[in-house]
């Protein structure tokens, strides 16, 4: 059963296989063994990799130890995951912030206690899978709105139940197609409506915002009823993710939510050394200016290129070539020039829009971008995609 619907995917061209890496997070990797130049990573800033943060680690793990052996509730707390949230709320200009293994765990565990079966979630129809999963797992009505529509979203807040618990969820900065969500707009209809309104800022964390506090820095929203979610594991450089909001709220996360409770904390050093990239963050605005220079440097050529690109406003830069065997074939003809750009396939993105998403990040030199826009340019004409 298993290899008939391994077939059957491969007959699709939607089956997925792991890539094999064996060096560290940075442009330049060894990948099957062979050096290639990546554009496929969410370490936006290239802190991964970075000293600080690994000497961060290495000494929690001398005072620390490797694993936690318990569960946050229990005897799983250590200093580093103590400080590293008081650091958060810090950094987020909130009062509290709780952490948890990934990001996925923290949606499950966040919205279903936002949010349950005798409510309503608006949720805009590109929302990452974690997300819709959190959805369901809450029983909440679920319904779906175009994305980034807010007129579409404004109908059908009006024809919901009114006093019915309601939450709009979203992303800052969408992670397949690298666009914004138009949070000024979706906080007034929040406010409007009277609805909580979560933000889903796993690309917008150290990314976005003057000092890379996230979307909702960009936009310059604030409101006690925006919850703000955001993730260690892409600019912050390290795994686990996070929630802000007030000590009653977090408290009460720390009571019920399962993921939170029903977990062994993560380890110790890779909470110190997402404090470090923290403070990193902060110490080295360059980094961000790197990556906007890059993103900006990359988006220009593929746009003279004539790409087919989504409305990205950041350094996710998707080319849609939409059909999926197309997408594969671009991606191996890059990874033959020593180029890895991965090809994203339904269902990761909705069926037809099949695409190669290049991601830059501020440690990219501008040779090794002139390099891979030469490749695509290449690849991209022999298979005719422009
Ligand atoms: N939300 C979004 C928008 C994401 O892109 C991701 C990761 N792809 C997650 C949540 C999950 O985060 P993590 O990888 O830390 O589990």
């Amino acid at each position: 059963m298993w290899k008939a619907n391994l077939q059957k995917l491969a007959q699709a061209h939607l089956l997925r296989e792991l890539s094999l890496l064996d060096s560290p997070s940075r442009p330049l990797r060894s990948l099957h063994g062979h050096d290639t130049l990546l554009f496929a990573s969410n370490d936006y800033l290239g802190l991964a990799n970075h000293t600080r943060l690994k000497q961060a680690a290495i000494n929690a793990i001398e005072q620390f130890g490797v694993g936690t052996g318990a569960s946050r509730l229990i005897s799983g707390t250590l200093t580093p995951h103590y400080d590293l949230e008081l650091a958060l709320a810090k950094f987020t200009q909130t009062e509290a912030a709780l952490t948890f293994s990934s990001g996925y765990a923290t949606n499950l565990g966040v919205i279903p206690y936002l949010i349950k079966a005798e409510g309503i979630i608006f949720a805009d129809r590109l929302c990452h899978a974690s997300l819709i999963d959190a959805c369901r797992l809450s029983r909440a009505t679920f319904r779906v709105f175009h994305h980034n529509d807010v007129d579409h979203l404004r109908s059908q807040l009006m024809k919901r139940r009114t006093n019915r618990p309601t939450l709009v969820i979203t992303e800052g900065v969408f992670s397949m197609d690298g666009d914004l969500a138009p949070l000024p707009e979706l906080s007034k209809l929040a406010e409007e409506f009277e609805a909580m309104l979560l933000i889903d800022d796993a690309h917008g964390t150290g990314v976005m915002g003057p000092t890379g506090r996230g979307s909702i820095e960009h936009w310059g929203v604030e409101s006690d009823k925006i919850f703000h979610m955001g993730t260690l594991s892409k600019a912050i450089g390290t795994s686990g993710g996070f929630i802000t909001g007030t000590k009653a709220f977090i408290s009460y996360l720390i009571n019920v939510s399962r993921s939170f409770i029903y977990s062994t904390a993560p380890p110790p050093a890779i909470a110190a050394a997402a404090q470090a990239a923290l403070h990193l963050i902060q110490d080295e605005p360059e980094r961000r200016e790197r990556l906007w220079q890059n993103r900006e440097h990359m988006y220009q050529s593929l746009k003279a290129m004539g790409c087919h690109m989504t409305q990205t406003q950041s350094p996710i830069l998707p080319i849609i070539v939409n059909d999926p065997q197309l997408a594969i074939e671009m991606s191996n003809g890059l990874q033959q020039q020593g180029i890895f750009i991965p090809a994203i396939r339904p269902p990761t993105v909705p069926k037809g829009t099949s695409r190669l998403r290049v991601t830059v990040t501020a440690e990219h030199s501008r040779e090794q971008i002139k390099a891979a826009i030469n490749a695509i340019q290449e690849v991209g004409q022999s298979l005719k995609i422009f």
